[in-house]
């Protein structure tokens, strides 16, 4: 049996201020009322995981056991058929790059580079199908979780088009469609993404609903 969240204070394992305002949207109207790790002083934990669902419930658990309420964290990624997987838990890691004035940025650009470079040592034949998954872990003080896997399937192309959305959305078309994550009207992406499956497993198994 799944505990359910109910009415209440939940956690939400971020710092980021933009990721707790889409979450606290889509669960406060179910009576969950979100406070952010952030605002809590909680410490980001090592995400040491190797999957997903391990760097979700890393971060999950740490938040839950420092705050001694229920705690939810989500951790999401680009998954390439013909790199294994890859760049996997790394998704933003593959887009960091060293600025000479020795702040950590991220390069976009760079890191959907590398996965094309890659694609293109197998040949023009290469199999370009991907995957964005979005894990959403929900962990209690007294050790209790649940887990929500989302997915949006699809396929890589290029160059980059389009000028929207962030991350690796430009090289991304989602099965079924032309146009690239970052060509898609924002609405659009977040009915069909792979944060909207996970959203939607959670919600219609906590609070019974879509
Ligand atoms: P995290 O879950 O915040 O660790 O994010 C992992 C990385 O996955 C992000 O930095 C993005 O690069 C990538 N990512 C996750 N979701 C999306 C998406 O919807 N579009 C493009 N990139 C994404």
């Amino acid at each position: 049996m799944t505990r359910h969240l109910g009415s209440g204070s939940l956690v939400i394992a971020t710092h980021n201020a933009d990721k707790l305002k889409e979450i606290s949207a889509l669960l406060e109207p179910h009576g969950v009322k979100c406070l952010s790790a952030g605002s809590l002083g909680l410490p980001e934990p090592p995400e040491t995981g190797k999957t997903f669902v391990e760097n979700a419930l890393i971060k999950a658990r740490s938040a839950a056991e420092a705050s001694g309420m229920a705690a939810l964290a989500d951790d999401s990624g680009l998954s390439v058929d013909a790199l294994d997987g890859r760049p996997g838990v790394y998704t933003a890691d593959w887009a960091e790059r060293q600025w000479f004035e020795g702040e950590p940025g991220r390069d976009w650009y760079m890191a959907m580079g590398k996965v094309e470079g890659m694609l293109q040592q197998f040949g023009p034949d290469t199999n370009r199908s991907a995957a964005f998954y979005c894990v959403l872990a929900i962990a209690w003080p007294d050790g209790e979780q649940a887990v929500y896997e989302g997915r949006c399937p699809g396929s890589l192309t290029w160059p980059p088009r389009g000028e929207m959305g962030f991350g690796y959305d430009p090289v991304f078309v989602p099965e079924g469609r032309d146009l690239t994550f970052a060509e898609i009207d924002p609405d659009e992406k977040h009915r069909i993404s792979h944060r909207a499956d996970a959203f939607a497993k959670l919600v219609a198994e906590q609070f019974g609903d879509v």
